[in-house]
């Protein structure tokens, strides 16, 4: 980032809370690598304030992310969506293009990066996904997509995990609804919010990791979260969220200038 001048464009994190994200680190080293005249905040906002707050942002030429619990807000509050958006109800990345507002959802293009660091293509391969709330609505639309086999959905609520799978209407063999976890997967997601604080135990006991081929844990904070523990004990290979993370960050940076993301500068200002 250059010096903030009049010319200087605003770039935005729209959610709550905001306070522990890592994207205003990750986008200002980004900005200053690749030498755009622009700058990245965090904003706290209310359900009241966030559409108004987009909608300005976006017009003064800006643009920026949304995080829990705004995505689906955005979502109907940009006017020109991407196909992921429209597939998942979210919006995590808007910008102004041709003077329409345009939004995408990069957690699907993230989800699917993080996941091929650990197991290559995700086409054929079984999955056992917990959780049934934002992020794993994107989680699902990748692996649709893949197309994986099989996704076997664990969620507290099954109510909301009945929406999530009204809402995909995928075969019933290609996506299921699960009370316990049966049979063997070659991929294991965590999409709940459980690992996000420092000292929350792993969402899943830790037993039922056997035999799995990797773990990937969409949480992530200071050191290991306790499911990447558990599964590196039984030598499965895992990552936290701050793959994903990086690589939704590059594809909204890439989204919002038309610019290859500098990937090892934001990755640099994650690990600082
Ligand atoms: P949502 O609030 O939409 O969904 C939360 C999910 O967590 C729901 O499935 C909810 O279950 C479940 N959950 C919450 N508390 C508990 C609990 N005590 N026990 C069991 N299940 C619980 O959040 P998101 O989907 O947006 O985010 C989920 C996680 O993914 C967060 O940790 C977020 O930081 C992470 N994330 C990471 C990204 C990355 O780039 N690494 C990108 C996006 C998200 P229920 O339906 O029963 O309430």
């Amino acid at each position: 980032m250059s010096a903030i001048s009049a010319t200087t464009r605003l770039y935005a994190l729209l959610g709550d809370p905001v306070s522990r994200s890592g994207s205003p680190a990750i986008q200002n080293a980004a900005f200053r690598a690749a030498g755009v005249d622009a700058v990245y905040v965090a904003l706290r906002c209310s359900t009241e304030d966030a559409p108004g707050l987009l909608r300005a942002v976006a017009r003064a030429g800006g643009g920026g992310n949304v995080t829990v619990p705004h995505k689906g807000l955005a979502a109907t509050t940009i006017e020109e969506p991407t196909p992921a958006v429209v597939r998942t109800g979210a919006c995590n990345t808007f910008w102004l293009e041709a003077g329409r507002i345009r939004g995408d959802n990069t957690d699907v293009t993230g989800f699917v990066t993080a996941a091929a660091r650990l197991v290559g293509s995700l086409a054929g391969t079984r999955v056992l996904l917990l959780g049934a709330g934002g992020a794993a609505r994107a989680v699902v639309a990748a692996l649709l997509d893949a197309p994986a086999e099989r996704i076997l959905l664990l969620n507290r609520s099954r109510v909301r995990a009945e929406a999530l799978l009204a809402d995909f209407g995928a075969a019933p063999d290609r996506l299921e609804l699960a009370d316990a976890v049966e049979g063997t997967f070659d991929l294991v997601v965590n999409a709940t919010t459980i690992g996000s604080r420092a000292g929350d135990p792993s969402p899943l006991d830790p037993t039922t990791l056997a035999g799995a081929g990797a773990v990937l844990d969409l949480a992530y904070t200071a050191g290991e979260t306790a499911l990447v523990r558990a599964a590196r004990a039984l030598g499965i290979p895992a990552a936290d969220g701050q793959e994903m993370l990086l690589a939704q960050a590059a594809a909204a940076f890439e989204r919002w200038f038309d610019l290859p993301a500098p990937a090892d500068v934001m990755r640099g200002a994650l690990i600082q």
